[in-house]
């Protein structure tokens, strides 16, 4: 026989999203049995001019709590064998700190409205592929504050407010506790957006001109009295900004 041995292929699945423990890492995977077989390849020890073709027999295997049996039909060189294998489906850790009160980042945003705080929920949301949740939240009148279990999301996020709606970002970041293991400092960050103030539809002095505010975003754009239409820097409408 080609195959010199293989250890027990054991597989840990996420009852919440699918994803299995692989090399040492929580993996999204196409589907379960891509999964499986990348598992079990690693547990297979063959010589590189074997040939291996991986079928898990999955029909009987539930999410569900708990370790179930199957078998991986296996084909090495042409030859069959029924290799025993288990799953167990369990909660990641990702899920586990989604269903906790962790969180590394407090997004705050101020001075805005339902369409920025909106938005930045579905940005928040398109990242929870990769483990990035909202473990609490809370609603004002002018904005929000999100508790995030990243903070290079809770980064990301920000500036994508920014570069959309245009406003300010202050980033402060402080010491919530010092690692047992490695005796660093961990700490969290709290980034502050303040969308800015100049709303569409306002009209203000600018340069003893009227004008009126057309659009907001990185940039600003409005109409003269004479219909002529300029580009400001948020800069150039500080003084209007504060309220
Ligand atoms: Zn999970």
């Amino acid at each position: 026989m080609a195959v010199e041995g293989f250890k027990e292929i054991s597989i840990q699945a996420c009852l919440n999203c699918g994803r299995v423990f692989f090399r040492n890492k929580w993996v999204i995977f196409p589907d379960l049995a891509t999964a499986v077989k990348s598992c079990a390849k690693e547990r297979i020890k063959l010589s590189k001019k074997d040939e291996l073709e991986l079928v898990p027999v999955l029909d009987k295997i539930y999410p569900v709590k708990g370790k179930q049996e199957f078998e991986i039909i296996a084909n090495i060189n042409n030859e069959e064998f029924a290799l025993p294998a288990r799953i167990s489906f369990v909660t990641c850790d990702k899920c586990a700190r989604a269903k906790t009160k962790y969180y590394e980042a407090i997004l705050q945003i101020r001075d805005s409205n339902d369409e920025i705080v909106s938005f930045a929920k579905n940005e928040i949301a398109k990242l929870s592929d990769k483990g990035v949740f909202i473990t609490d939240s809370e609603m004002f009148k002018d904005g929000a504050d999100f508790k995030l279990t990243s903070k290079a999301a809770a980064r990301a996020v920000a500036n994508r407010l920014r570069d959309k709606f245009g406003g300010q970002l202050t980033i402060t970041a402080k010491i919530f506790s010092v690692s047992k293991e490695t005796s660093k400092e961990i700490y969290r960050l709290i980034i502050l957006f303040n969308a800015p103030t100049i709303k569409k539809g306002d009209k203000i002095t600018f340069k003893g001109e009227q004008i009126k505010v057309v659009y907001v975003g990185k940039k600003i754009q409005a109409i003269g009295t004479n219909g002529k239409r300029m580009t400001l820097q948020h800069k150039d409408l500080k003084h209007y900004m504060s309220k």
